[in-house]
């Protein structure tokens, strides 16, 4: 006979916001977790709670749907360019010179920042899987995508071979892998994959030439049957699965383009910035009904992991509070095959973090993406992890 199971742990935690997505952020708020799970939200009753938070807003654990912690170490060393083949040849020396024993400890810096940032699901391209274990010990939910590279058929070929069964994969880019091995990917399974992400990719696709074709040559990885014929082609093959799809960036994608609901943009707004694209399609996407989540890509491009940080970036030209909440929170969950996370309600997982934000302000979430307010605590499955 074993012993009994031990009671679940019950926990108030009380602060002066509580805010989930479609809702309207409840003044004064208590939330309710039993072991893992959210079991009540509403006006705090003034009983005891565990924490009291007054100069905070409550929110679902915030969700940054795309990134490479195993580029974390490069922080500062690639600052984005304007010649996209040159930054990307930058990234390859990077990951050549750093060994797997550099490597490590950076992916545990960055989930460290993660959890930091309010962060407790997050969308992971990782190129040889180092990321899991770290992820999964650190308590943050993590889709770690195996990295698929290669243009010419046998390096799709030997990509392809180190799949494992249900594996989350993330064919690269239309320029690192191979379109007639794209449609041979498993259909069920998360995909990530970056798409119309510069105009030297939508020039590769039209003319077969420029920056990243010399240095893809430099490299000794081209191989132009490799290449599809157009980037809607790639649009059309990705959305014709049935798992959940981020096609990441598409900064150059056209916003009429038709994507099915099983797919969703993922924006990296100061990525995009850094590299001076033209203004991102998002908010015509957006209203076309397509769901667009954010990110914030690595930091071999970006200066932090923080999603609100994102949010708070674009704010001055989309000042739309409740859209902002969505997209780093429910929406991004959706993205990545989370249909019931980023969300605060009775039988949501407790995934949730608190933001510093002003005692006296009327309108909380413009003061959340407004302000500068610093996360100051982050709990995942009911357990504080930051
Ligand atoms: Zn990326």
């Amino acid at each position: 006979m074993g012993a009994p199971p031990a009671p679940l742990r019950r926990q108030r935690i009380s602060a002066q916001w509580v805010a989930s997505p479609g809702r309207t952020p409840i003044a004064d708020g208590v939330i309710e977790i039993l072991g893992d799970s959210v079991i009540s939200v509403g006006p705090w009753d003034r009983q005891p709670v565990d924490i009291r938070l007054d100069d905070a807003i409550i929110l679902p654990g915030l969700v940054n749907a795309h990134t490479h912690l195993d580029l974390s170490g490069a922080a500062g060393q690639t600052p984005p360019r304007p010649n996209f083949g040159q930054w990307l040849e930058s990234v390859v020396g990077f990951r050549r010179s750093n060994p797997e024993d550099v490597v490590i400890p950076a992916i545990a810096q960055g989930i460290t920042q993660l959890a930091g940032s309010g962060t407790t699901l997050v969308g992971d391209i990782s190129s040889c899987g180092s990321s899991l274990p770290l992820i999964a010990a650190s308590g943050v939910t993590g889709v770690v995508f195996r990295e698929l590279i290669g243009l010419s058929e046998s390096r799709s070929q030997t990509a392809m071979s180190h799949i494992s069964r249900g594996e989350p994969l993330s064919p690269h880019a239309p320029y690192s892998f191979r379109f007639q091995s794209l449609g041979c990917l498993p259909a069920d399974v998360p995909l990530a994959m970056h798409v119309a992400e510069s105009p030297e990719e939508v020039k590769l696709l039209d003319h077969r030439s420029g920056p990243i074709r010399e240095f893809l040559e430099r490299l000794g990885a081209w191989d132009e049957s490799g290449l599809a014929p157009s980037i809607e082609d790639v649009v059309e093959t990705i959305s014709n699965r049935s798992g959940p799809t981020l096609l990441i960036h598409g900064n150059y994608l056209r916003p009429e383009v038709k994507l099915p609901p099983n797919l969703s943009i993922v924006f990296c707004p100061r990525t995009h910035a850094a590299f001076g694209h033209e203004p991102h399609p998002f908010r015509k996407m957006r209203d076309l009904g397509v769901r667009v989540s954010l990110g914030t890509d690595s930091l071999a491009s970006n200066p932090d992991l923080s999603v609100l940080n994102e949010a708070r970036f674009l704010f001055p030209q989309f000042p739309n509070s409740d859209a902002l909440l969505q997209m780093i929170t429910s929406d991004g969950a959706i993205s990545l095959g989370f249909k019931d996370r980023g969300r605060l309600e009775p039988g949501s997982r407790a995934d949730l973090c608190a933001v510093q934000i002003g005692a006296s302000t009327a309108n909380p979430l413009e003061e959340l993406f407004a302000g500068e307010g610093r996360v100051v605590a982050t709990w995942t499955g009911g357990m504080r992890i930051a």
